[in-house]
């Protein structure tokens, strides 16, 4: 069957995934689409290989990612132009959104060994006779399912983490962005050839759903709020745990004594970068009252001065044609609500493309301040002080990142923000950031990728305790004697009673 093309929607034809430009109708890519049982066959073969990937330790591993991560960092230009390609985004983005990736695979082949690997722990007094030890061991196959907006650095969170831990991994990149999905599969098996280690699985949502049911040993989903429950539940059926990065609706707060080009510059960025298709993108902007003029005409001024278009252009396409109506919908509803367009505006939406939007005064209940957006725009919202931003931010059910601008105050009110993490005096940085945690809250979602807690997200921890010596107060033991129970009562009193 060959479908209708519309630029940038992928199609099957002839069992095949056709990935094409949003910008230009270019054709990217064409793979197999899987059925559930490819999907069972992929799994099997990732299984028989997590023995062999496993068994080469944490630095036959580290070799090998970091191999890899050289490779990444050689090619950085060919799959930036690949991700421009498939997905519209700009290059230079490209390039900031693989180097990224490349910093997160270094972190995690250089790290696992020291958060995972075998240790001994404390033991405390009241078993001072058992030594007791620690470890980490993979979870066999792990299954990742990826969104397109950044389809490098979102797998890649997971991936790199995961393969380091000791798992092979399946990859499910979304039908948007499969080219991308299949690139770094052929690279990693340039690198890994001796066993198919990781591998993609390519077709439409329910490929993803497959994946779910095909008995991988953990599920890594990134993607939009609605998808995660349907992962979960399907997940739930067999116990698969399951790491669910959704969606947002980040807001910037930007204080009295704040830098305000400073923050003028990180809420265009977080906003606009990528078009506003970014999960952590700063999607509201709540600036108390003193410099909230003065903060709206700093970033007027500077979005405004943003090229849109396909190549070389600050901007690049919508990558989901279907975007384009929610965009077009939050627009008229805060318009239509009483806020104003100080920028773009009504007319911004021009498939496939949206021109920079700044909304002031836009109610709060107004969809472009709930809902995740996704798109070029940004609203700002005057609020009397700090707290009051706050108590705003927090008001949505979503919690991924945030922003906050200012100086006295400023690390006391992110740790406010109902989010898993905050930039203070930036925006986005976090993401960055390989040492720390990425995730969120509430309907953004739970589980780490990234960091000490991203590399433990994908091992079990293994706990093992070991005699060492003679029981001095034997409880554990029908050998036991009543003498024995009378003696651990009177330690437990003059351990803990006093
Ligand atoms: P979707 O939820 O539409 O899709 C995500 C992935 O899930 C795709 O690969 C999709 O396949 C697959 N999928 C669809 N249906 C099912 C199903 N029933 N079972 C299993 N898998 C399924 O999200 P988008 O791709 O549109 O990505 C954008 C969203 O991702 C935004 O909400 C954004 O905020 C969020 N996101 C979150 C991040 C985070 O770290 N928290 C990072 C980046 C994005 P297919 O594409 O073929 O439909």
């Amino acid at each position: 069957m060959t479908a209708v093309r519309v630029p940038g929607t992928p199609t099957i034809e002839d069992g095949r995934l056709v990935s094409t430009s949003p910008a230009t109708g270019a054709e990217a890519g064409r793979f197999p689409a899987a059925s559930p049982a490819d999907v069972e066959r992929a799994v099997a073969r990732a299984r028989d290989a997590a023995g062999w990937w496993a068994g080469l330790g944490f630095d036959g591993r580290r070799e090998r990612l970091l191999r890899w991560r050289r490779l990444l960092a050689r090619r950085i230009e060919e799959l930036a132009e690949l991700v421009h390609l498939e997905g519209g985004k700009p290059v230079a983005d490209a390039i900031v959104e693989v180097a990224t990736a490349v910093e997160h695979v270094d972190w995690a082949a250089r790290n696992a060994r020291r958060v995972l690997g075998p240790r001994r722990v404390r033991s405390r007094l009241v078993l001072a006779e058992f030594s007791a030890h620690l470890e980490y061991q993979p979870f066999g196959v792990v299954g990742v399912i990826g969104p397109w907006n950044y389809p490098v650095f979102t797998p890649i969170g997971s991936v790199a983490y995961a393969l380091a831990a000791g798992n092979t991994v399946v990859l499910k990149p979304s039908e948007y962005t499969p080219a991308v999905g299949q690139w770094l599969v052929d690279t990693f098996a340039e690198v890994v050839g001796e066993q198919p280690v990781f591998t993609a699985v390519h077709g439409l949502g329910d490929v993803g759903a497959a994946l779910c049911h095909s008995g991988v040993n953990k599920i890594a989903f990134t993607g939009s709020t609605a998808t995660a429950k349907k992962v979960m539940a399907a997940c739930a059926e067999s116990l698969t745990p399951v790491l669910l990065e959704a969606g947002g609706k980040d807001a910037m707060i930007v204080d009295s004594d704040a830098d305000l080009d400073a923050a003028a510059d990180a809420c265009v960025w977080g906003a606009l970068t990528n078009a506003g298709q970014t999960c952590i993108g700063i999607e509201r902007v709540y600036a108390v009252e003193p410099v909230f003029d003065a903060f709206v005409g700093k970033v007027v001024e500077r979005a405004g001065r943003l090229t849109v278009g396909a190549d070389g252009a600050d901007i690049g396409p919508i990558t989901m044609p279907s975007q384009l109506d929610v965009i077009r919908r939050h627009i008229d509803d805060a318009l239509a609500r009483g806020g104003r367009a100080v920028l773009g505006g009504a007319d911004a939406v021009q498939p496939p493309y949206v021109r920079p939007t700044v909304l002031v005064d836009v109610p709060e209940d107004a969809s472009a301040v709930r809902e995740e957006t996704f798109g070029p725009t940004v609203t700002i919202n005057r609020v009397r002080d700090a707290d009051e931003a706050v108590d705003r931010a927090n008001a949505v059910p979503y919690g991924l990142g945030g922003s906050v601008f200012g100086r006295r105050r400023a690390v006391a009110v992110a740790r406010r923000l109902r989010s898993g993490m905050a930039s203070v005096n930036s925006a986005l940085t976090f993401a960055g950031m390989s040492t720390l945690p990425f995730g969120g809250v509430g309907d953004s979602g739970f589980g780490r990728i990234h960091g000490e807690d991203g590399l433990r997200e994908f091992a079990r921890p293994k706990a093992i305790t070991r005699r060492r010596a003679r029981s001095l107060l034997p409880a554990m033991t029908f050998d036991r004697t009543p003498a024995d129970v009378d003696r651990l009562v009177k330690a437990i009193k003059m351990m803990y009673g006093r």
